[in-house]
């Protein structure tokens, strides 16, 4: 079982709700809004302690906010930004060095139980998790006059809220070199693990020779044809291709390292199994994959007719949006073996996004 941390930010002097005190030291159902956040987690049994960041005007109101809570750790005094308040906990909580560690924002005494158990469980698999809602205001990207630049679909925007939760060292890692390259005014965490991704493309090439059959498999799509393609497995060039790229990206060896066509349970095997594989490695880091194109060389089948339907079957296989999926085809002008119609190549090209290396 992981040990877990939260760092419960109250250092913020906000005053909006009004009155002189401010937000997290107001009362709500006869408790300050303080107290009602550090209970949640308090008696909640994945969390193990609470680090509490305050302003270091508040000493007596925190003594008094969690007077008798258990897990609670003497507070320590955030900085001029929530990032720096942030970092101070996470400074604070080195010398226990959790598994974990969830943020929080004090004003937001209105989190369940079952929220802080799904943001633990999702961290632990993934090593970062952010709790989000749709948004339901349209909402509009403006330049610095106030021009309308752009309207973002609403369907791709989230509001994100808290607990946020991470692995501590991955996170305690990314405010460090936040801080070393002078990255300031990121307003949540998970915008400071985005910052610190890692970009890499990976490419791919693979080619099947023609044979005997009536259909060939192109982007795990099985496309009527007057031959088929030979392989050990269903000899799909563009999953292929695909695949190889995706570990390229990973430097993770190849497709024939992990499924050494020796083997003979890959015999027949639908090539599917193979991206799926490749992604799930990408999962396993803690990565997403930002872009997969795949380019089929061949003077037939022609592939334009089946172009959307191998992209929709590559976000079906892969779960990669269908706007971050190309799939192009081109002839090689009767020249070479593709020219003569021996065989079709396929070439892929994959970006993939991942923490930063030197974080795991
Ligand atoms: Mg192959």
């Amino acid at each position: 079982m992981a040990t877990c941390a939260v760092i419960v930010v109250a250092a913020g002097r906000g005053t909006r709700a009004g009155g002189p005190l401010p937000k997290q030291y107001h009362e709500v159902g006869g408790e300050t809004v303080l107290r009602r956040t550090l209970r949640l987690f308090a008696e909640h049994s994945d969390i193990h302690t609470i680090q509490v960041v305050i302003h270091p005007d508040d000493h007596a109101r925190f003594a008094s906010a969690a007077a008798g809570l258990e897990k609670v750790r003497p507070p320590v005094a955030g900085g001029r930004e929530r990032q720096d308040s942030v970092r101070a906990g996470l400074e604070a909580l080195a010398g226990e060095a959790p598994d974990l560690v969830l943020v929080h924002d004090a004003a937001r005494p209105f989190v369940t139980h079952a929220l802080i158990s799904r943001a633990v469980e999702a961290a632990a698999a993934h090593g970062a998790a952010v709790p989000v809602t749709g948004v339901t205001d349209t909402i509009k990207v403006v330049d610095a006059l106030g021009t309308v630049a752009s309207t973002p679909v609403r369907a791709t925007l989230r509001a994100v809220q808290t607990p946020q939760a991470f692995r501590y060292d991955m996170l305690r890692a990314a405010h460090d070199a936040a801080q070393a390259g002078g990255i300031a005014g990121l307003t949540d965490d998970a915008a400071v693990m985005e910052w610190l991704t890692d970009v890499r493309t990976g490419t791919g090439f693979d080619v099947h020779a023609f044979g005997p059959g009536d259909h060939v498999m192109l982007g795990g799509l099985a496309i009527p044809f007057d031959k088929g393609l030979d392989g050990h497995s269903d000899a799909d060039v563009g999953l292929h291709a695909l695949t190889d790229a995706v570990l390229g990206a990973l430097c993770d060896g190849d497709i024939g390292a992990h499924f050494p066509p020796s083997d003979p349970q890959w015999k027949g095997a639908t090539s599917d199994r193979f991206l799926v594989f490749a992604l799930d490695k990408v999962r396993a880091r803690g990565g997403i994959v930002a872009h997969l194109d795949l380019t089929l060389i061949c003077e037939a089948p022609k592939i334009g007719p089946h172009r959307d339907a191998i992209r929709a079957r590559i976000s079906e296989i892969t779960g990669v949006a269908l706007g971050r999926i190309s799939v192009k085809a081109t002839t090689t002008e009767r020249l070479g073996f593709t020219g003569r119609r021996e065989g079709i190549a396929a070439m892929a090209s994959a970006t993939i996004r991942l923490p930063e290396e030197d974080l795991l």
